[in-house]
């Protein structure tokens, strides 16, 4: 069996992207070229609500030599706060799975009509046919909608759209009964795939809420966390790594295995640049489960 430390200097993982299947703005296959000239070696692709993206992801990495994992993150709630789940190594095949992609592109749908709707009434005709277009065959989210205001020139860039049209408490923030946290945890796992709590410390939770999202999300069955999402300053990951080992301790439970990922969605952004993350030593890595299971099979 190959040591872990082994792999741990020569493997560089990814495990939090996204591509034109949902609001990347590489294909999957430019992505994925993308993400081996950078000495990725392990990609996992985890586009918003689908996996539409993996079969072509796949095909480019078996041709280029990188090993490219099924991922998708699920947009879910815990109580009325709206959570990221990333789901990794999942069977696509799962009916369950199925299930719970299709209600969110459903979901996803109904809410681009109702922000559409706000936006019209706020003098921006023309706002369902623009993001549209720019969610192309990927499933639509509010970046569309963000890239066609840009567009169109109502703002000069996309985080504007989000401060002043599309985040938290503006007209286009539709609210949407996304499953909740132990559902979504469910649907992952009836997949065969592993249950990862996305990026922590970017809900803007207190210390404490931040402590029983965890603890609920353990109770729940989930696995791993990201303790890295994209460039993180190292007292934040330190004190997150302590938090999560107290949390697994109050609860009984083994800490849990650590992810991380970019969350890459274009190239303009070296803070979350594909591979940009690595895990500090001694931390143990989710795709040791994976690794274990090829040394079994093999
Ligand atoms: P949605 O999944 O449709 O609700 O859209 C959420 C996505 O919007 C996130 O995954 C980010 O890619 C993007 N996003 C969220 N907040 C911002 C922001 N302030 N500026 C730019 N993009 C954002
Ligand atoms: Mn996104
Ligand atoms: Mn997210
Ligand atoms: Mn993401």
């Amino acid at each position: 069996m190959k040591a872990l430390s082994d792999d741990a200097d020569t493997e560089l993982v990814d495990l939090h992207c996204h591509s034109t299947a949902s609001d990347g703005i590489l294909s999957p296959t430019e992505l994925v070229s993308r993400a081996k000239s950078q000495g990725v070696t392990l990609l996992a692709l985890t586009d918003h609500d689908t996996l539409g993206g993996v079969p072509e992801a796949q095909r480019t990495g078996d041709q280029l030599g990188i090993s490219v994992l099924p991922g998708i993150e699920f947009s879910s709630r815990w109580g009325k706060r709206p959570v990221h789940i990333v789901g990794l190594n999942v069977d696509s095949a799962s009916t369950t799975l199925r299930e719970a992609i299709n209600l969110r592109e459903q979901l996803r749908r109904e809410r681009a009509e109702r922000i559409a709707e706000r936006l019209e009434k706020r003098g921006f005709a023309g706002a369902l046919q623009g993001a549209r277009r720019w969610a192309g065959d990927g499933v639509i989210g509010r970046p569309h909608f963000a890239r066609w205001l840009v567009e169109e020139g109502h703002v000069e860039d996309s985080a504007r759209a989000f401060k002043r049209y599309l985040g938290a408490g503006k007209v286009g923030d539709v609210k949407v009964d996304w499953p909740q946290l132990e559902e979504t945890i469910d649907s992952i796992r009836a997949a065969g795939g592993t249950a990862v709590l996305a990026h922590p410390l970017k809900y803007g939770l207190t210390r404490t809420l931040l402590r029983r999202l965890v603890s609920d999300f353990l109770e729940a069955g989930g696995q791993a966390v990201e303790l890295l999402c994209g460039r993180q300053n190292p007292v934040q990951t330190r004190e997150l790594r302590a938090l999560l080992d107290a949390v697994a301790e109050e609860c009984g439970r083994p800490a849990p295995l650590f992810s991380v990922g970019s969350d890459f969605h274009q190239p303009d952004q070296p803070w979350r640049e594909l591979g940009c993350v690595r895990l500090p030593e001694g931390v143990e890595p989710v795709w040791k489960l994976w690794q274990t299971s090829a040394n079994n099979t093999g």
